[in-house]
């Protein structure tokens, strides 16, 4: 039955990247089921991607539309077609990237004004903090889609003050552990595994988007954070002092119920659904590691063989995905294609998706016992979500936060071992070697009891006894709970 209409309308504008179009547009379905009218902005190329998603949440009567807004490519210097941060060819295009989002500025005060019902707030996510103009010109609130967590929040402001960047600063070199001071549990990082700011000389410079996205929090209504209280306890109430009036509403993703909700989340799966769901059902329960590493890593021809032979050496099922945009000659050959290739040795135990996933489908999977993940906020409250305990191998941007958080703060998670981000350029030390792999994924998937392990073996039971040793640090329980 379609919701009684209501003369409120919300306008969202995400960043056009994965990571904040799809958590905005499951915010948006949640709205919309709540009787408002819902539009999303967009741009053509996304519009083709994601109007499957908004036009089967509208078929069920809601009223939820996808707007798309001409994307300046070229005026802002990046080649034609870059309508997602997912087709940079290089990050060092973001800052391009970022004049092109901001001079959207002027067709979306045009299409404020000709909109009807004219739209009664903003939520746009927190990278764009130009649409804080557009909400002042029409005189209407708008609201923060946050697409991190409060820890990394209220860790990042603590680190922000002039006392503890005194500190960071004063660390003898890139890889010294130094405190987090003033929050909740005892928590190491490194000046490298901090989000690097890159720099840019053309455009705009990624500190001035940083500078306008804080100048712009102070004028916004409220903070929404895609997240939820009982992960967040003590984060939580840090970063509401900060933020003043915030709400969490989180996580997002549970609202994708049927199977076509979780099936083209984002894009369009590069595979076939019975396909994928066969092969998951052939497994026993908790025991398939899936590996993804989302929608912007790009992952060199030698670190996919370490990766892929971790995977092969574990012992376990798994489904791995390769983005299109790791995908080469050099590491298309050593997965399918040469003689005795990883395809070939491991047979029916190995799921290689290249392309696109269906992630909260898999997650949700019975046979899913362990997500080997990059750490984006996203994937890591989709795997807290559907209960799945996590290997850690952060990047880039936030996600060292989050490792933290997955091992020390929720204790559901172990780590791959990397100790700076991909993106310090620093190519040794982020390189992760099979063995890693291997262990790590014994870690999470045996536990550390060996003569249970060995019990489990023989009975052909694999996984009982870690999910017992999960339940008795009581997270899964209380995660599943929520
Ligand atoms: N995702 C997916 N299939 C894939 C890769 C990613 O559905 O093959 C989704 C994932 O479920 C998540 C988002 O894309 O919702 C990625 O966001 P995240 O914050 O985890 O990482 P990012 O892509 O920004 O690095």
């Amino acid at each position: 039955m379609a919701p009684e209409s209501h003369p409120l309308h919300f306008l969202l504008v995400p960043l056009l990247s994965q990571s904040h179009i799809i958590p905005l547009t499951d915010f948006g379905k949640l709205l919309a089921q709540r009787g408002l009218t819902v539009s999303i902005v967009t741009t053509p190329r996304n519009f083709i991607r994601y109007r499957a998603a908004i036009s089967l949440a509208a078929s069920t009567g809601l009223q939820f539309q996808i707007i798309p807004l001409e994307f300046p490519c070229e005026e802002a210097g990046l080649p034609p077609g870059c309508e997602n941060m997912d087709s940079l060819t290089s990050m060092d295009l973001a800052p391009e990237f970022f004049v092109a989002c901001e001079l959207l500025e002027v067709p979306l005060l045009k299409l404020m004004a000709e909109l009807r019902p004219r739209p009664s707030c903003i939520v746009s996510t927190n990278a764009l903090p130009w649409t804080q103009r557009v909400a002042d010109r029409f005189n209407i609130p708008r609201y923060i889609f946050e697409t991190i967590s409060c820890f990394t929040l209220f860790c990042s402001h603590v680190l922000s003050s002039d006392r503890t960047q005194e500190m960071i600063a004063a660390a003898a070199s890139a890889s010294e552990p130094f405190l987090v001071p003033d929050i909740p549990h005892r928590i190491e990082l490194t000046k490298a595994q901090l989000p690097q700011a890159k720099k840019k000389s053309a455009g705009k410079d990624i500190e001035t988007v940083i500078d306008q996205i804080k100048r712009a929090r102070s004028s916004s209504r409220a903070t929404l954070v895609n997240s939820f209280e009982e992960i967040e306890s003590g984060y939580v109430e840090g970063y509401a002092k900060v933020a003043r009036t915030l709400w969490c509403i989180g996580p997002v993703s549970v609202c994708n119920k049927k199977p076509a909700e979780k099936l083209d989340r984002g894009n369009k799966a590069s595979i076939d659904e019975r396909q994928c769901m066969s092969w998951l059902d052939s497994k026993e329960a908790g025991t398939v590691i899936y590996a993804c590493f989302g929608s912007l890593c790009r992952i060199s021809a030698a670190q996919i063989k370490e990766i892929g032979l971790g995977l092969e050496a574990s012992g376990f099922p798994f489904i791995w995905i390769v983005r299109d945009a790791s995908l080469n000659a050099q590491a298309e050959e050593w997965l399918g294609e040469e003689k005795n290739s990883l395809e070939e040795r491991v047979g029916e135990r190995g799921l290689i998706i290249r392309g696109w996933a269906p992630q909260v489908m898999i997650l949700s999977h019975r046979s899913v016992g362990g997500f080997l993940t990059h750490c984006g906020w996203n994937s890591t409250l989709e795997g807290v979500s559907a209960g799945v305990p996590m290997i850690t191998w952060p990047m880039f941007a936030e996600q060292f936060y989050n490792e933290k958080f997955v091992v020390h703060v929720l204790g559901t998670g172990v780590r791959v071992g990397v100790e700076v981000g991909s993106d310090t350029g620093d190519e040794k030390s982020a390189f992760v070697k099979w063995d890693q792999v291997k262990r790590s994924i014994e870690e999470l998937m045996k536990g550390d009891d060996e003569e249970e392990r060995e019990e489990e073996e023989e009975r052909g039971s694999w996984g009982k006894g870690r999910e017992r040793r999960w339940k008795e640090k009581g997270l899964l329980t209380r995660i599943l709970r929520c």
